[in-house]
């Protein structure tokens, strides 16, 4: 399949009201600004409620947005049809047509398009599809005949066919056990490369966004509190709320002084390049991943653990650091030190490791 000539989708300050039972207003999209690239895996993630699937629905036509507008390259969309726009959807539940073969189902798309199911045209682009998705030798069975992850393959086919410019992908694999989901995650990431369409992919599942988006936009409360490419969202979150939503990240109140960061414990963290632009500032945040903790006799950060947990490749070490503060580190499973609930342990931060956290 060639990549697609494709176009930029902008979507600019889109605003979606709702009008609750109860007759009051609800913003579920307020002013986002958009602009995904051509041939781009992109990935709309939040919590659940935060809009990403009512965006994906202004793209798609299903949802008429209150204001703002959607360009699809040089082409005004949002006023559009759904079927006039050069879009198509991938829904969590997959609608195959139960009594029409694999291949009769992927050729739905075109026939509506007028082509006939037996002309050559339809046949290769059938074919084509087949093989994109790997399932060339299932063309004849019915959806019941499928697995989970086969049927999701099939919807993907059948929605590529009509080589959309913009394929809007609304929690496919939710529905998929998590061994087949990674094994599907992998798959999409590759039929997107091949295929060269421009995925937008709506998910809350922070793994699934970082495994497989070029870039992603972090909704929070109907509006992007970030975007950008997953390493980009890890090493430098925004806010609170990213850090949080985005990996695992320990939050610590202190006080920055010459030299260092005091806890409400009263431990000094030396970070001099953190501290002296904070100096007299005042009380703050810092947010420190797991990672960039490790155990160490000398502390600073002296404790007792509140609580460990096994996970196969690592040892997950609760400590409570005084001050009401507790931290989470990440240890080797070779670990040989203290796990019992309260006994003591000592913490010593990488240097460059803290980072302040806005709310
Ligand atoms: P989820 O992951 O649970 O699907 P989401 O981020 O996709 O969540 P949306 O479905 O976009 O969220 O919904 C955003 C908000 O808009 C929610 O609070 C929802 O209750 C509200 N909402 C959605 N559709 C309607 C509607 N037709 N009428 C009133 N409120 C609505």
């Amino acid at each position: 399949m060639t990549a697609s000539a494709g176009a930029t989708l902008s979507v600019q300050q889109l605003t979606k009201e709702f009008t609750t039972p109860e007759g009051s207003t609800f913003v579920a999209l307020n002013g986002v600004d958009l602009e995904i690239r051509t041939g781009e895996f992109f990935v709309l993630l939040g919590p659940s409620g935060c809009g990403k699937t009512t965006l994906l629905r202004s793209i798609a036509g299903l949802e008429q947005p209150t204001s703002g507008e959607i360009w699809l390259g040089e082409h005004r969309i949002d006023q559009l049809p759904p079927y006039r726009r050069r879009v198509n959807t991938v829904f969590q539940a997959y609608a195959l047509f139960p009594h029409l073969t694999v291949r009769a189902n992927i050729a739905f798309g075109l026939e509506m398009e007028g082509k006939k199911a037996k002309s050559p045209e339809v046949v290769a682009r059938v074919d084509e599809m087949l093989e994109l998705v790997g399932l060339q030798d299932f063309g004849s069975r019915l959806p019941s005949q499928l697995s989970g992850g086969q049927q999701q393959r099939v919807a993907l086919a059948r929605a590529l066919a009509k080589r959309p410019d913009v394929l809007l992908l609304d929690e496919p694999l939710s529905a998929l056990d998590l061994k087949l989901r990674r094994e599907m995650q992998t798959e999409l990431k590759r039929i997107q490369v091949e295929s060269g369409i421009t995925f937008v992919f709506v998910t809350h599942d922070q793994e699934e966004a970082m495994s497989m988006g070029d870039r992603i936009a972090v909704f929070q409360r109907g509006e992007i509190a970030q975007l950008g490419a997953p390493r980009d969202l890890y090493a430098e979150p925004a806010n609170r709320f990213v850090a949080e939503f985005i990996g695992e990240m320990n939050f610590l109140s202190v006080t920055p002084e010459p030299g260092g960061l005091r806890t409400l414990a009263g431990a000094l963290i030396h970070d001099a390049a953190l501290s002296a632009p904070l100096a007299g500032a005042g009380a703050t945040t810092v947010g420190i991943r797991p990672e960039h903790l490790a155990i160490a006799a000398d502390g600073p950060l002296n404790g007792t653990i509140a609580a460990a947990q096994y996970i196969g490749t690592d040892l997950r070490l609760c400590l409570d650091i005084g001050g009401g503060d507790e931290v989470w580190v990440r240890v080797a499973a070779s670990y040989d030190g203290p796990t019992a609930v309260g006994e003591p342990a000592a913490l010593a931060v990488t240097p460059g490791g803290a980072r302040e956290v806005v709310a």
